[in-house]
């Protein structure tokens, strides 16, 4: 059957190429984890997100072929229909619609009590990513533990299951943290970046009922500032009104959920966080930036104001759920709206060099891969 791969640490590598199909027996991944007997569960892949992940993959930036061999079937998004089930399978059955989580157990404690989105190990295993072998293939073969049931109801959702765990996550793990104030009612947050992370976060925190300010480049109108204000959000161009100006307006936010891909505008959120507030970090920037900040005023303003810096990355299965019932949520109170950030579909894998193409325009929000037609 057909998958795309491309051979880490060679840049521009991508191509289709020919694997054996797999079956209920199978073990997908024997050098980190086994399927335990009777758990496997074989998928057909539907659907298939990409992101700037897969093409810092493609540039050699990121990520490694599993042990003995040269190549790494990409794509770590996946949305698909459950074919066949091992015996001891109760959790989903054969046609039930399906994402499957990225990361797979180390040996840290974090791993061995179900948490490998929080691993202590630097070797990380994930599929499509690192050392395991991803989902831009037609079907694959993965335990029950990692398989996440996707509502029928949400099947034309079911593609951004995996950027909508690591959003619920990080909104998450930010509240789970402010428990160490006793009390917190965030009232307004500030989401840096209208990418499809962006905007998901935008969405999950008013149905919070906070009062959000998305916050690009870009002046609008475009679908990313009519998307960002259908959630009922306020759209900022930074180039319109620059970060300071804009604080100055609305006061300073509890929340600051970081999405550019930018690392200035990491830092930069550190200049205008709120007293007692939440920045959540989620960019992953590849390269190195040098960038002059004020050190000694960010370090005064964080200690006297008891200000937290929750950075997080990847989401495991109930992360999954959390963020499948926030696309639940937001299906039911702003419908219609999140299926336009699936901006730009690829019809089969052999559109796989579209795909690439596809991955450095700014206008696609979302690239995703229809492998099943
Ligand atoms: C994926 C995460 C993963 C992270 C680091 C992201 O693109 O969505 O699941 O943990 O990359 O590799
Ligand atoms: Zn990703």
């Amino acid at each position: 059957m057909k998958a795309v791969a491309v051979l880490p640490g060679k840049s521009h590598t991508v191509h289709l190429r020919d694997i054996p199909v797999p079956t209920l027996a199978d073990q997908p991944h024997p050098h980190v984890v086994s399927i335990p007997p009777g758990r496997g569960v074989l998928v057909e892949t539907l659907q298939v997100g990409v992101d700037a992940t897969d093409r810092e993959i493609n540039e050699a930036l990121y990520g490694n072929a599993p042990p003995g061999g040269e190549h790494l079937v990409i794509g770590h998004e996946i949305f698909g229909r459950v074919l066949e089930i091992g015996d001891a399978v109760t959790e989903v059955v054969p046609g039930d619609y399906v994402a499957c989580t990225v990361r797979r157990p180390g040996g840290s404690i974090y791993d061995k009590i179900g948490r490998n989105d929080i691993t202590s190990e630097e070797v990380y295993f994930e599929r499509g990513i690192n050392l395991c072998h991803g989902f831009l293939t037609e079907r694959f073969v993965d335990d029950a533990e990692f398989i996440v049931k996707v509502p029928k109801g949400l099947k034309h959702l079911g593609v951004l299951s995996e950027p909508a765990s690591v959003c619920a996550k990080a909104i998450d793990q930010a509240y789970l943290a402010q428990q160490r104030l006793q009390t917190w009612q965030p009232r307004l947050a500030y989401v840096m970046g209208a990418g499809q992370i962006g905007l998901l976060a935008t969405m999950m925190l008013r149905l919070r009922g906070l009062q959000v300010f998305t916050l690009a480049t870009r002046p609008g109108p475009h679908l990313k500032s009519e998307i960002a204000e259908a959630y009922g959000a306020t759209y900022v161009s930074t180039k319109e009104t620059p970060l300071a100006e804009l604080v100055k307006r609305t006061g300073r936010p509890d929340i600051i959920f970081e999405a550019t891909g930018n690392a200035e505008a990491c830092f930069r959120s550190m200049e205008v966080l709120g007293l007692n507030g939440a920045l959540i970090w989620t960019s992953i920037t590849g390269g190195q930036k040098d960038v002059t900040i004020d050190a000694a005023k960010i370090n005064l303003e964080w200690v006297l104001g008891n200000k937290l810096l929750v950075s997080s990355v990847n989401g495991n299965r109930y992360h999954f759920e959390l963020g499948l019932r926030a696309l639940s949520h937001g299906e039911l109170t702003f419908p219609g709206v999140t299926e336009r950030i699936l901006t730009h579909p690829v019809k089969g894998l052999d559109g796989y060099a579209e795909m690439m193409r596809l991955l450095e325009e700014k206008e696609a929000l979302k690239v995703f891969v229809d492998v099943a037609k």
